[in-house]
């Protein structure tokens, strides 16, 4: 279990550093045990029990990152909420969720007082983005000693809702072994060492920060480089102190738009990460060029962790997640019939393994829908496994276009978008037609102001077969992205709903 690791490496290397701060600051792993202890032991004071949920809104710091660690101590289930929820949001994940405590932002503190006596929330701290607040204070004079509540491995770590890209977010309930071996299984394939410093700049509400990188360090006693958020100038300054890096997409492609980005500079990353969105083939490229460096890819859900990934020392694939984690199945199925489809077929993703989480919480109805009969996850992505084992994603589910009644998957049509000279990045996606039910229309970003709808169009006619070429090519700003660096389809079709009316 997680927090076994933690008090091994607390007992046993007391003076390895587990967080390095920008200024240079660090928190080593016996004292990270012992402020972890003095808040857990301030959440015991207040009565909080093993199964108890303990839920988080505050910024990214070392005090919110010890709250997760301080829960897992008192054995009770870690909740932490996006920081750009919204009162109105909030409002339902406390009602949903239940905590016993909520640790909230100093600023948030007197509406939220309104939401926790609405929803019998007992106990309320606050936390600031500076460290500050009630939790500390508190904490402060409590023991820094603390002998963990037993669990075992089906007991409930954390719920974690999902991003919320194909409708309202939903509450992944993940257990202790869920966490445990996706760790254990990552630490291996990454090859992650003691030796290691992780250049952290992912927000921790979400699971990449939080679990995927915060867990596989502390299984290997690894330091974090522990950034508040991706901020291009900080992120260059403490690269040469990095030996790894995890991202989503839009930080490598954020780091290649500026020419201060070089091999030289990132010469000591031994293994640059990337996920949560699909990282484009000509981003893979650019990053090799620039760096002679291969970012490896892989693919996880809020409900599975770490599903697949490429190889530390076999072949990257550009345009690949790679293979399924050791421990984890992965088979394609028929969406409609469940069939299981061989090689090269797409179909819908499924899993199984200690990785895949036990449901949703409060939500048997679509945990049962989501599950088949056998046992297998439906991930809701679409994606065909190519003859060397490694696994493509098409795109979801819910953005298949199914157009004059063919199905187009909109990641192939965005890659050779992509590739046109002058496109920055693209989304496809299904906008309603008369005549062919729905059409696919490309939304794009342009790095050469002078590209046309029909320069890429005739472009995209002798790569693809005519149905899956886009109707329409649009030109916007910006692509519509959330914090994890998805781009927003449903806004996008949203904004196109009228194109052909
Ligand atoms: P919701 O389930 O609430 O609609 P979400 O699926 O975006 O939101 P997450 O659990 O954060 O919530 O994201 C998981 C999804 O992210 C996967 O199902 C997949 O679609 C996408 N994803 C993650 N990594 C990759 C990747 N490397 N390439 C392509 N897609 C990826
Ligand atoms: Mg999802």
């Amino acid at each position: 279990m997680i927090i076994n690791r933690f008090r091994h490496l607390a007992d046993n290397r007391p003076d390895a550093p587990f967080l390095i701060h920008p200024d240079g600051a660090s928190l080593s792993y016996g004292e990270a045990w012992r402020r972890c202890a003095r808040m857990a032991n301030l959440f015991r004071s207040l009565g909080i029990c093993p199964g108890d949920r303990i839920a988080l809104q505050a910024e990214k710091s070392e005090a919110s990152l010890l709250a997760y660690l301080a829960a897992m101590q008192v054995g009770a289930v870690f909740l932490p909420l996006n920081t750009a929820y919204t009162l109105n949001e909030v409002d339902y994940f406390l009602g949903d969720a239940a905590p016993a405590l909520l640790i909230c932002r100093e600023s948030d503190d007197a509406a939220m007082a309104t939401l926790c006596s609405r929803h019998g929330i007992a106990h309320r701290l606050t936390l600031d983005a500076g460290g500050q607040g009630t939790l500390v204070l508190q904490s402060a004079d409590q023991d820094g000693e603390m002998e963990p509540a037993h669990r075992q491995a089906d007991d409930l770590a954390a719920i974690l809702y999902t991003s919320g890209t194909t409708g309202r977010s939903k509450g992944a309930m993940l257990t202790q072994d869920n966490l445990a071996s996706n760790a254990e299984a990552l630490a291996e394939c990454w090859r992650f060492t003691a030796h290691d410093r992780l250049l952290h700049a992912l927000p921790i509400y979400h699971t990449h920060g939080l679990f995927v990188a915060t867990n596989v360090c502390l299984w290997a006693g690894a330091a974090m480089i522990f950034v508040p958020q991706f901020h291009l100038d900080t992120l260059l300054r403490l690269m040469p102190d990095a030996t790894t890096m995890m991202g989503v997409p839009t930080f490598y492609s954020r780091l290649l738009a500026d020419p201060r980005f070089d091999e030289q500079l990132a010469g000591s990353v031994r293994l640059f990460i990337s996920g949560s969105a699909p990282l484009s083939p000509e981003t893979h490229r650019a990053f090799a060029r620039r760096t002679g460096k291969l970012i490896l890819e892989r693919y996880g859900m809020t409900e599975t962790s770490i599903i697949t990934t490429n190889p530390h020392d076999g072949e990257r694939k550009p345009g690949s997640v790679g293979l399924p984690l050791p421990g984890v199945s992965l088979r394609i199925a028929d969406p409609e019939t469940a069939r299981v489809l061989s090689h090269g077929e797409v179909g819908v993703i499924e899993v199984r393994g200690p990785n895949v989480f036990p449901g949703y919480w409060q939500m048997p109805e679509k945990t049962a829908e989501e599950f088949r009969a056998d046992g297998w996850f439906i991930t809701g992505d679409l994606g065909h496994v190519d003859t060397d084992g490694y696994v493509h994603i098409s795109g979801r589910a819910k953005d298949l276009i199914i157009s004059g009644g063919l199905n187009i998957y909109p990641a192939e049509v965005e890659a050779l978008i992509d590739a046109v000279p002058g496109v920055a990045e693209s989304a496809v996606i299904g906008v309603p037609h008369a005549d062919l039910g729905e059409a696919a229309v490309a939304v794009i970003r342009v790095s050469d102001s002078a590209l046309q709808e029909d320069a890429v169009l005739a472009a995209l006619a002798p790569l693809l077969a005519r149905f899956k070429q886009p109707r329409r090519v649009c030109i916007i700003d910006e692509l519509p992205r959330n914090s994890m660096g998805k781009v927003q389809k449903k806004a996008l079709r949203e904004r196109y709903a009228k194109l052909f009316a």
